[in-house]
């Protein structure tokens, strides 16, 4: 769509940039977009003419959210172990090889409507930009055709071989970490942005994790972890170690494991280069205590959120919903619930281009059905996205 668009009538504007208060807050205001990209922000009564126009109608809008971690490419579901688990039994990680039978036995086709429909679930949930990792099919060619699908929805794909070891290699896991950093990782690389490893007693220990992540690091893949969810353990250090964009659950921290984090910081006070992804959706499916927010936000820590979005242990695509677990169960102030869902996720994914909504940036934005951001938390389970564009596009 070509010719600008005027964003106007905005009661509450988001920018995550220059404004009042952590979100840059401003006040009846309007947004300029031009070729996909905010081109002004400032006051509705000066705003500029446009082709076209949006009247905001005084709600609040912000920028999309940023979900920087799901696992969109199975099939099948687990809601007979959702059921089971919510009647009793403890989460261990282990179902995972359930929805890698379904995902291996599964066509091309199915894979990319399930992957379609997700995302475009959370899109109309205010979704913007997703991650998408592999990890269901665990053979050189299904983890490939799992990423080249994931490459079709989303330019941010995670090769996450390491997910589990699957069952035909469950008495030789080193067998299997050489196939992941040797033909899985060459097979997958060409569609990938990302290098992740499930780092976790039951899944893959700190050296194999390091293993595999250096590997990716010379395929040239940035790295990201999942580390610290199930129990105490050395991923969120192996992160920090190796430059992680991102070390992801962060449920069992350390003093060490923290000050790891902290050691990470940029020197112009913009928070830490490594950023805490918490994942509340995935502690709420499982029935399990929350990460400690309050703890890294005040230690200076990068928080992010994202959905974990996945079959087993976190099936929901919804921001929303993680922003409001994040303020009534992690203490998150609402402010910092939504920073982390937008900017803090784009941080995640080491981007500066979205998550704002500041001259340059790609015009991604929600229009709220409410006067603030604010009601994201105060109203949970709400549908209170009245409307989405992603580089300017209404959805
Ligand atoms: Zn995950």
């Amino acid at each position: 769509m070509s010719g600008s668009l005027l964003v106007d009538n905005i009661g509450e504007l988001v920018t995550n940039g220059i404004g009042e208060g952590p979100l840059g807050i401003r006040r009846d205001a309007a947004v300029l977009v031009e070729e996909g990209r905010v081109a002004w922000v400032g006051p509705s009564a000066h705003a500029p003419a446009a082709d076209r126009r949006v009247d905001a109608e005084g709600a609040a809008v912000l920028p999309g959210f940023v979900d920087s971690h799901a696992h969109l490419v199975f099939a099948g579901d687990r809601a007979a172990e959702f059921a089971a688990r919510m009647a009793g039994q403890p989460y261990t990680g282990g179902g995972i090889r359930t929805t890698v039978g379904a995902t291996r036995a599964a066509s091309d086709d199915e894979l990319r409507a399930t992957v379609r429909r997700l995302r475009a679930e959370a899109l109309r949930q205010g979704t913007t930009t997703m991650e998408i990792k592999s990890g269901y099919g665990l053979t050189v060619a299904d983890e490939a055709r799992s990423l080249r699908i994931a490459a079709e929805s989303s330019t941010e794909t995670t090769f996450l071989g390491a997910h589990v070891v699957p069952a035909e290699y469950a008495d030789r896991p080193d067998d299997y970490v050489e196939l992941v950093c040797g033909p899985m990782l060459t097979a997958a690389a060409p569609h990938a942005k990302w290098v992740d490893v499930f780092c976790e007693r039951g899944a893959f220990d700190v050296d194999h994790a390091r293993a595999i992540l250096v590997s990716g690091q010379a395929a040239g893949l940035g790295v990201r972890i999942h580390a610290n969810q199930l129990g105490p353990g050395g991923g969120v250090q192996l992160g920090v170690e190796l430059g992680a964009a991102s070390v992801d659950h962060c449920t069992h921290l350390s003093d060490a494991d923290v000050a790891a984090l902290v050691g990470t910081a940029h020197s112009d006070g913009s928070g830490t280069h490594t950023v805490a992804t918490l994942l509340p959706g995935a502690e709420f499916s499982t029935r399990s205590p929350y990460p400690d927010a309050r703890r890294l936000l005040d230690a200076g820590v990068t928080v992010a959120l994202a959905t974990d979005c996945n079959p087993g242990s976190s099936y929901t695509s919804s921001m929303p919903f993680c922003v409001a677990l994040a303020v009534r169960e992690m203490r998150m102030t609402p402010a910092e619930a939504v920073w982390a869902a937008t900017v803090g996720g784009a941080r995640a994914l080491r981007r500066t281009d979205i998550g704002v909504l500041t001259p340059g940036a790609r015009a991604d934005l929600i229009v709220l059905d409410a006067p603030s951001y604010l009601h994201l938390a105060y109203r949970p389970g709400v549908p209170l996205i009245r409307q989405v564009m992603r580089n300017g596009v209404p959805q």
